[in-house]
């Protein structure tokens, strides 16, 4: 199985997913996670129809939208202050938001740009010591910030789950989805139309996650690496 293949194996599975489920196929977005891989797995994905990626990195998100600036680059990873300008340079949406200083500073940058920049707030739902993102509870005061950051949107939520069990990673996910309904169910209308993203489920659980209405696989070793296996 080349790169190609394994991208097209995945969607069709998802694809199947989706219908089995109830879904439309439209409606969940397969991220291909690059971290991994080069410049030439990245051409590799895009002859199997990958057109979204996903970077943990900034100097790798520099380089890669360098070289492909007709894909949408997505930053999954951990923000740093310093880096944030870079990100918000070529960030499609960024998955990873959990601190207030980096929403203002994100906010920031994107006014230089003169864009809008589309956020995730990340969720640390399984209240693992591991994970980051924000609690559950603090939610509803974070989302409050940033109505009142003009050039950012929050878009949805994003989380990752415990590994190892997919029963558990099922309920993480099921969680996020019951959080989201609850915080944009406050929201006032204009915000709620634009929160519409789940951005959960990887290599190893993302039907769970697409059966808890998951709207962003973030896909890694299942497409780039050779020994993956399930
Ligand atoms: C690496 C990574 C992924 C992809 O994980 P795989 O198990 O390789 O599919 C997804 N999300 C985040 C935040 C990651 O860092």
């Amino acid at each position: 199985m080349t790169i190609a293949d394994n991208y097209r194996s995945i969607r069709n599975e998802l694809d199947q997913v989706c219908i089995d489920n109830g879904r439309t196929p439209e409606d969940v977005m397969l991220l291909a996670v690059s971290k991994t891989t080069d410049a030439d797995g990245v051409a590799q994905a895009i002859d199997g129809g990958a057109h979204d990626f996903g970077e943990n990195r900034p100097d790798q998100l520099l380089e890669k939208s360098n070289e492909f600036p007709g894909e949408n680059w997505h930053f999954i990873g951990n923000i740093q202050s310093r880096r944030i300008g870079d990100i918000v340079s070529r960030a499609h949406l960024i998955h990873s938001l959990y601190s207030e200083k980096h929403a203002r500073l994100i906010n920031d940058h994107a006014e230089k740009f003169d864009k809008i920049q589309d956020c995730l707030i990340e969720v640390n739902v399984s209240g693992e010591v591991s994970k980051s993102g924000i609690a559950p509870e603090e939610l509803p005061g974070f989302l409050e910030l940033c109505e009142g950051l003009d050039n950012i949107s929050i878009r949805g939520l994003m989380t990752m789950a415990p590994q190892g069990d997919l029963e558990i990673a099922q309920k993480t996910f099921h969680d996020l989805r019951v959080l989201k309904d609850d915080v944009a169910a406050k929201m006032n209308p204009q915000m709620r139309n634009s929160f519409t993203e789940l951005s959960m489920g990887m290599s190893e659980d993302w039907v769970p996650a697409v059966i808890e209405g998951s709207t962003i696989i973030r896909v890694g070793r299942a497409i780039f690496s050779e020994k993956f296996i399930i």
